[in-house]
């Protein structure tokens, strides 16, 4: 038995005949680019988070630069985020033109702690930009307390965890504005590239509209500086036949998680990710983390923490796939060096990438897939 840790082609099959009616649609009338399919997907896209206004752009990545930014965010300005997520993540902040600050993370759900993000304030902070990592909320309540008490923007950075909750509230629509990828891999995915910044304050949603297109308040009239981002109708228009899909293919995601879980539960040295009190989570991806006794610090090109990479290899050998999101912290990564930060700067977030993997996770999987997977987990520990 083969299970491949991700494969997209039972969801293509699954919705071949809509998509490509979809396309047909598109292509019939002849507008590709920020038309009705685009509007239409906006309006059912702020529906569905409970945000007042959508705005498509290019990509999750393009949605943080531009929510940022048209909260006036940029040189000189200091954005707090996590070091255990996306590149992406800090790319925008700097795209921005700000400088991303990193704080340490809850060991129990892997985002960012409030704790840890208050002390990080400097006379230079604007924003919190927590990431509802794998699919599971960021504790909001603390963190909406924190940006008010420092006259603070809080923008989610919700790329994992289309459809999450918080308290009740689907996560993106809770902070200033909330940003989501729809690269093809995520819980949604369109069949390349594609975003959205969500809001319910009309004003940013005026201001993410013009930076998406030069700026333009009507065409050829610049009334600020802004780019190309824009998300195109092909997308828009596959992403509107999935989107009323999304709910139950979580529904799958998560009971295959409770499957693990009950299948892994009292493995000794096997952590479940499990699922905080106050939302739903939505298993972007399925962690599991590997303890150790000793282990080296994670540092770039030296050798992996060897447990871990144990795991991995008797599950290969199982024709199990798994990933690690992510093995570095990115202040640890090459790229980010000149950043000042070194190994010990987030303790939590640095112990936490020696251990964590993650296993094959996603609606289409076979119950013989799900069961190939339990049986290499439990070969691995002597069951
Ligand atoms: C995927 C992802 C992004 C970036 O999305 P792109 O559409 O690839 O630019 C940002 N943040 C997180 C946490 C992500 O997982």
């Amino acid at each position: 038995m083969n299970v491949p840790f991700l494969d997209l082609t039972a969801e293509v099959a699954a919705t071949r005949d809509a998509v490509q009616a979809a396309i047909d649609r598109v292509l019939t009338r002849g507008w590709f680019v920020l038309g009705p399919e685009v509007e239409a997907f906006e309006h059912e896209f702020a529906a569905y988070s409970g945000a007042a206004h959508a705005v498509g752009v290019a990509s999750g990545t393009d949605a943080l630069t531009l929510a940022l930014r048209a909260c006036d965010i940029g040189p000189g300005d200091e954005v707090i985020t996590v070091p255990n997520t996306a590149v992406a993540t800090v790319a925008a902040i700097e795209l921005a033109g700000a400088r991303p600050v990193f704080a340490d993370i809850d060991p129990a759900t892997m985002n960012l702690d409030p704790a840890a993000a208050e002390r990080a304030i400097t006379p230079r902070t604007q924003a919190l930009l927590p990431v509802h990592l794998y699919g599971q909320s960021t504790d909001l309540a603390p963190l909406l307390d924190v940006a008010r008490r420092h006259g603070l923007r809080l923008i989610e950075d919700a790329c994992q965890a289309h459809g999450a909750s918080y308290g009740g509230r689907r996560v993106g629509g809770i902070g200033d504005i909330g940003c989501f990828s729809f690269y093809p891999t995520k819980n949604l995915g369109g069949y390349g590239d594609g975003g959205m910044a969500v809001t319910s304050d009309p004003a940013l949603a005026e201001r993410l509209r013009l930076l998406r297109a030069y700026g333009w308040k009507e065409r050829d009239r610049s009334v600020v500086r802004g780019t190309n981002s824009r998300l195109d109708e092909l997308q828009a228009a596959i992403l509107r036949v999935k989107l009323p899909l999304l709910d139950g293919w979580n529904a799958t995601r998560r009971a295959i998680a409770a499957r693990y879980d009950a299948a892994f539960a009292g493995l000794d040295g096997l952590r479940l990710p499990g699922e905080a009190a106050y939302g739903t989570r939505i298993y972007h991806l399925y962690v599991v983390r590997l303890s150790n006794t000793a282990r080296p610090e994670p540092v770039e090109g030296r050798a992996p923490e060897p447990h871990r990479e144990a795991f991995r290899a008797h599950l290969t050998g199982q024709g199990v796939g798994t990933l690690v999101h992510y093995p570095f912290p990115i202040y640890l990564q090459d790229a980010y060096r000149d950043l000042g930060l070194t190994a010990g700067a987030c303790p939590v977030a640095e112990q936490a990438a020696t251990e964590i993997v993650s296993l094959p996770l996603h609606p289409h999987l076979t119950d013989t897939q799900v069961e190939a997977v339990v049986a290499g987990v439990h070969s691995f520990f002597g069951r």
